[in-house]
């Protein structure tokens, strides 16, 4: 079986490895599309916190059903296409009991701790997959990244009528305008990046795009008649980002992080306290988001085609991979077509 691992920072090989086998209550998934992500990028350029090498990359995964435990098939057979929810959870935890497996204690993601889809077949538990339905390999392997923002709407609690805004277009924060917007919010958007800004308005229906740095306090006030976004999403990751946030947010209001960073953000806590702020963490997704973004794609509140900025064949895999890191904040999403 063919695989393509990252040995350390900035080696990808191809292996030759025994094939998987599946046990029970899983099945055996034929990879057929894999999205690279900005977690692939800092896992090969070695500035992903925690990560272990060698590993097997990939969690935004699509492909087909090679073989499944007949014993536990939830409505799946051979044949079908299928995407994965690559967050192994333990069901025991204290997250687990309350119905919040996406921050598992134990949590395990296909492609961060354990291996995932760079490889011909990958062994699932049938409860982490998701029937395309009538969706194309392609749109079952964006599901992952759009489902992230599914979580975040879902986290704020997102009213029709309420002003979001969001703080980087890149391909999560775009994920959250499309499903922010398909709930009823009026979307503004901030990044530093003209291009992406550009992308944003073409993506989706904003009522505004601010460059960041520009000082958007006038506009955010004036386009909001002096009440301010009542939710704000951060989908940077940036630290100064994050708490630039709380000063954006109307009286009342939300500020959701679901870019993640590995530094200590700081907030001015008068600004928090005199606006009664409510801060949220959003981390990965559930089934349920993975549904709700299914459904958006499906009904085409999602402009699959224009998230997908490029495919590359599976055997040009490792030639390509460093200029994609290279190039990785003009592109919105590739995916590797096995
Ligand atoms: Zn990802
Ligand atoms: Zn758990």
């Amino acid at each position: 079986m063919q695989t393509i691992v990252c040995r350390q920072p900035g080696e990808l090989r191809r292996l030759e490895r025994d094939p998987n086998q599946m046990g029970p209550g899983q099945a055996l998934i034929r990879i057929r599309r894999i999205g690279v992500c900005g977690t692939d990028f800092h896992a090969f350029q070695g500035n992903q916190p925690y990560f272990t090498y060698p590993r097997v990359l990939g969690h935004e995964l699509s492909g087909v059903i090679e073989a499944i435990d007949p014993d536990l098939r939830r409505g799946l057979q051979i044949g079908d296409v299928v995407a994965i929810v690559p967050y192994l959870h333990c069901g025991q935890c204290v997250a687990c009991r309350q119905g919040k497996p996406n921050c598992c204690v134990h949590l395990e993601v296909f492609g961060v701790h354990c291996d995932g889809g760079m490889q011909e077949t990958l062994a699932v538990p049938t409860t982490h997959l998701v029937k395309a339905e009538g969706l194309s390999l392609d749109q079952a392997a964006i599901l992952e990244p759009l489902s992230i923002g599914a979580h975040a709407v879902r986290r704020a609690a997102l009213k029709p009528g309420e002003v979001a805004l969001v703080i980087g277009a890149g391909p999560i924060g775009l994920g959250v305008m499309a499903l922010a917007h398909q709930r009823g919010a009026k979307i503004l958007v901030i990044d530093g990046d003209a291009d992406r800004l550009r992308f944003a308005q073409i993506w989706c229906p904003v009522e505004a795009a601010l460059p960041a740095g520009d000082h958007p306090e006038d506009q955010l006030a004036s386009l909001t008649q002096g009440d301010w976004p009542s939710v704000v999403f951060d989908a940077t990751g940036n630290v100064q980002s994050m708490s630039q946030a709380v000063s954006y947010v109307a009286h009342g209001g939300r500020v959701v992080y679901v870019g993640l960073s590995q530094d200590t953000v700081c907030i001015a806590d008068p600004l928090f306290h005199q606006r009664e702020v409510t801060l949220l963490a959003s981390r990965n997704a559930t089934r349920e988001d993975f549904a709700t973004a299914h459904q958006a794609v499906r009904e085409r509140q999602i402009a699959s085609d224009a998230y997908i900025s490029q495919k590359i064949p599976w055997d040009d895999l490792i030639e390509a991979f460093p200029a994609l890191v290279a190039g990785q904040r003009q592109q919105v999403k590739t995916l590797i077509e096995v």
